[in-house]
């Protein structure tokens, strides 16, 4: 679907992570920066609200301060409350002071600076009010004491009379008088004191002059009516002293009166400018400034109002961002995790077919990616797998029907097999035993197959077991019979039902009959022949095993017997079985009972007068003394597989042996071993003999194998096996030569190095008329493909003589030496010269004149030897 596009570039983890952490670091450094800057400012208001508008605002206070206390010195001095002009003068320095700080601190702009220019000109002219109002002050003061002064002199002037007037008589009337203007004067007095009052009492308003005046008046009303009195009491001076001095005092009370209405103007006029100056103070100076601190003050707290909210807001920014990112992180990796959780768990419950949509972060989405391209290849694996899984089951159904076949029928021939011959028998033993009626088993065994197939090959032994095959269904003859091939060379022919005894005996004969006939194999008519074996139920056997057994038995007995022949069972053929069954167990437990010996025949040569080599052949000691020999038992150990045992057992001891001899006494030692068919085909035998070999420390040049032609016919890798054999350096020898159908032929083809000619051969060398010329014949052929030649079965000096004949064949025989115990072999050995020089004088020379061929050496020992026995029986 998408296995290979899956190279999407959705940002991996990490970089949304950056991406997101990057994002959040920008937003905290701006409203980091920006609440730094509100705080900053909110800093800088307070600052300038320390800094700058408080003190104004102190000295602007101060200020207005300085002109109230001055204000008050002044008021205090005129109202003669302070009796110092230096108070208002510093108070004056105050203000001056004043000015100067607050120019100082809280003048900053033009405004300001215009502001206290028309001040500090209000502010002059108020000092100068002040100075003016000081002033007239001490002019009050010092015409008060004037006044005072005067007041005091004409008070002085009307006590003095008083004080002398009681020396003399008269006087009460001068008294008189003069208490009249005491009292005028004391009146005076009081009617000032109460116009002007306290000292403080500046107000010009309040003074009225009229009672002052009026008592003014009356003195002098006083002084007129008492003038004459007075003069002729106190003298006309003193009177017109007195009146002088009374106007004074009249003069001195209008000049302070007028004084004080002066400074009753002058302190209103001064009240006024101060009002005037405060007002402008508190409107131009104090107003301003407690509005600028006020302002400030918002400002400030606006401020920091503002670094709070910038401060809120920027968390609230931060922490929704936050928010923001964890829930788009959480998204795009939850979401795919569960996806790819559920696609996971629906292919492991098998739903191949799942896919993981794409997607979320990088790392998930190719993870998706890689599952879906497995998931195709599961998907396209499976596919295949059923694919296979059918072809599978087709051919394994065709093998069911080939196998049910193969299971029923002999391949080779397509007759029914063993298993279904026992089904059948089995049947048909069932029907006869229901029907009370007979039935019967024919053992049919080719005769001699094995030389057929050996001879001509598997594949002509092949054609020949089909046309027996088609023999057995076509021919009329086994009408109604049922016929199965039981493997080998066996078929079996069951006939259902059969009359009588004698039935059965004439059908065998039939069968005989039968295939005395030639087959037609190839365009070829071949000659064979049958042995029968036949059983009938329920006489010979009550089932089907028994009725198998009978069979046997009867046709063993008819090979027995010399092939092309028919047996009906008898009883006693199961005591013949079973004796044979007897001796292949006991033949089982041979070789661990080590009942098994070897003895060893000597091959002898001629020319060399030595011991060339000697045959091991095998002897079974029986429990009982007897000595079987290999005839006797050999075929059945084959037939039974005890024969592989058999021949290790002889391989071992007969390499052990000569392995003895080789390192004690006889350094040249040969052994000569017979190896069966199974043995040599059973695959590691040239393995196992070099082990042999290397364990006994034998080279391999002193064993030499011995086979027969049905042995060599068997196939290639028969031959390989030589082939091996001949490479590692033992010997092999063809035995029995002389006896098979195709020996000439398989002389060049088969790696030998000797032949050995059967017995049979050399029996009637002596006698006969074609043995010595083919013995000779075949020692020619032999010596033409390098080839080694023995002479089997020399019992008789005659036949010595013809083989003497012939330079290097070398012998075997009872003449030279029967197989004898291992033990002998050494001391056979050491005296074989002599031994052999006898045997060689004893035997005749034929009549023929085959020296040409001889070796000269043999000859000229032969004349020797001869010469000197001549001369012995002369002597
Ligand atoms: P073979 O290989 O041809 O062995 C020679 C046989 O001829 C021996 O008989 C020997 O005793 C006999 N023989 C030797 N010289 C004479 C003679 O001058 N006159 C007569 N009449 N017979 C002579 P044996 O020992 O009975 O062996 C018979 C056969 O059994 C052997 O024939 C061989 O084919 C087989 N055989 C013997 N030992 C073994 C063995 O260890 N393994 C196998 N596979 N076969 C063996
Ligand atoms: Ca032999
Ligand atoms: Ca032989």
């Amino acid at each position: 679907m998408n296995g290979a596009a899956a190279q999407r570039n959705s940002p991996g983890m990490a970089v949304r992570m950056g991406i997101g952490f990057a994002a959040l670091a920008i937003v905290v450094v701006a409203a980091n920066l920006l609440t730094q800057s509100s705080s900053r400012e909110a800093r800088i208001r307070m600052h300038q609200l320390v800094t700058q508008h408080e003190p104004a605002m102190r000295a602007t206070e101060l200020l207005a301060a300085t002109i109230h206390d001055y204000e008050r010195a002044v008021v205090s001095y005129a109202e003669g409350r302070s009796r110092s002009a230096r108070t208002v003068q510093a108070a004056a320095q105050k203000i001056s002071d004043a000015i100067a700080d607050y120019q100082r601190i809280a003048v900053t702009d033009d405004s300001q600076q215009a502001s206290l220019l028309q001040l500090k000109d209000d502010l002059e002219l108020y000092r100068s009010l002040g100075d003016a109002l000081v002033k007239q002050t001490a002019q009050r003061q010092a015409l008060q004491q004037e006044y005072w002064a005067r007041f005091q002199i004409l008070h002085a002037q009307l006590d003095a009379p008083q004080k002398s007037a009681t020396r003399f008589a008269g006087g009460v009337f001068a008294s008189e008088a003069l208490l009249d203007l005491s009292r005028a004067l004391n009146d005076v007095r009081e009617r000032l004191f109460d116009t002007i009052g306290s000292p403080a009492r500046v107000s010009a308003k309040s003074i009225s002059a009229t009672a002052v005046a009026t008592a003014e008046a009356a003195f002098a009303a006083a002084m007129q009516r008492h003038a004459g009195n007075l003069i002729k009491t106190q003298g006309e001076p003193w009177v017109r002293d007195t009146n002088t001095q009374f106007a004074r005092v009249v003069v001195a009370r209008r000049s302070l009166l007028a004084a004080i209405e002066e400074l009753g103007r002058r302190s209103a006029e001064f009240r006024d400018q101060g009002a005037a100056v405060s007002g402008l103070v508190l409107t131009q100076l104090v107003e301003p400034a407690q509005q600028a601190l006020t302002d400030a003050d918002q400002l400030a707290v606006r401020a920091v109002a503002n670094a709070d909210r910038q401060l809120a807001l920027t968390s609230a920014v931060v922490l929704v961002l936050t928010l923001f990112i964890s829930v788009l992180t959480v998204v795009s990796v939850a979401g795919p995790v569960r996806r790819l959780t559920r696609a996971t768990r629906e292919l492991a419950g098998g739903s191949i077919r799942t896919r993981v949509p794409r997607g979320g972060v990088g790392e998930l989405d190719s993870l998706a990616g890689a599952f879906n391209a497995m998931a195709e290849q599961l998907e396209t694996a499976e596919g295949e797998v059923r694919r296979h899984h059918a072809q599978l089951e087709a051919r394994v159904e065709e093998r069911t029907r080939e196998l049910q076949q193969l299971a029923n029928h002999d391949p080779l021939t397509q007759l029914p097999n063993r298993r279904q011959l026992f089904t059948y028998l089995d049947q048909a033993i069932d029907r006869a035993r229901v029907n009370g009626s007979r039935m019967a088993v024919l053992f049919i065994d080719l005769d001699n197959f094995k030389t057929i197939n050996d001879s001509l090959g598997h594949a002509f032994g092949d054609r020949v077991l089909q046309a027996v095959s088609d023999r057995l269904r076509q021919n009329t003859a086994f009408a109604g019979t049922f016929s199965a091939r039981l493997g080998g060379d066996e078929f079996t022919v069951v006939c259902d039902p059969v009359d009588s005894v004698e039935a059965i005996q004439r059908m065998s004969l039939t069968v005989l009959e039968e295939f005395q006939r030639s087959l037609p194999i190839h365009g070829r008519d071949l000659r064979i022949s049958v042995s029968v074996g036949a059983a009938v139920f329920p006489d010979h056997g009550k089932d089907s095993q028994a009725l198998l057994r009978a069979a046997d038995a009867a046709l063993f007995r008819s090979k027995e017997l010399g092939r092309s022949r028919a047996t009906l069972f008898t009883p006693d053929l199961i005591e013949a079985a079973s004796s044979r069954f007897r001796l292949e167990q006991s033949l089982r437990l041979a070789i661990e009972r080590g009942e098994f010996e070897l003895v060893y025949q000597p091959e002898v040569c001629f020319e060399t007068l030595q011991t060339h080599a000697v045959e091991a052949l095998l002897r079974w000691h029986q429990p009982d003394g007897q000595v079987v020999m290999p005839a006797q038992f050999l075929q059945i150990a084959e037939q039974s597989g005890v024969i592989m045992d058999i021949s290790d057992w002889v391989l071992q001891a007969a390499i052990q042996e000569a392995a003895q001899w080789y390192s004690r006494t006889w350094p040249q030692a040969r052994v000569a071993i017979n190896v069966s068919a199974p043995q040599l085909m059973s695959g590691s035998f040239v393995e196992g003999l070099e082990a042999l070999l290397n364990k006994y420390g034998l080279p391999p040049a002193c064993v030499e194998i011995e086979l027969t032609e049905t042995v060599l016919q068997t196939g290639a890798t028969t031959v390989a096996a030589l082939h091996q054999l001949r490479e590692l350096g033992v010997s092999v020898a063809l035995d029995d030569f002389g006896t098979g159908f195709s020996s000439l032929t398989s002389l060049e083809r088969l790696p030998l190095s000797r032949v050995k000619i059967d017995r049979s051969l050399i029996a009637s060398i002596d006698t006969g008329t074609r043995s010595p010329a083919i013995v000779r014949s075949i020692v020619g052929l032999s010596r033409s493909l390098g080839l080694q030649v023995t002479a089997e079965g020399v019992e008789r000096p005659a036949q010595l003589g013809h083989l003497l004949a012939d330079r290097g064949v070398q012998v075997q025989g009872f003449l030279v030496a029967r197989p004898l115990a291992a033990a002998k072999i050494p001391a056979f050995v050491d005296n074989s010269r002599q031994h052999l020089q006898d045997l060689m004088l004893a035997a005749p020379i034929p009549d023929m004149t085959l020296e040409v061929t001889g070796g000269a050496s043999v000859h000229a020992l032969r004349t020797a030897t001869i010469k000197k026995r001549e001369v012995t029986s002369d002597g």
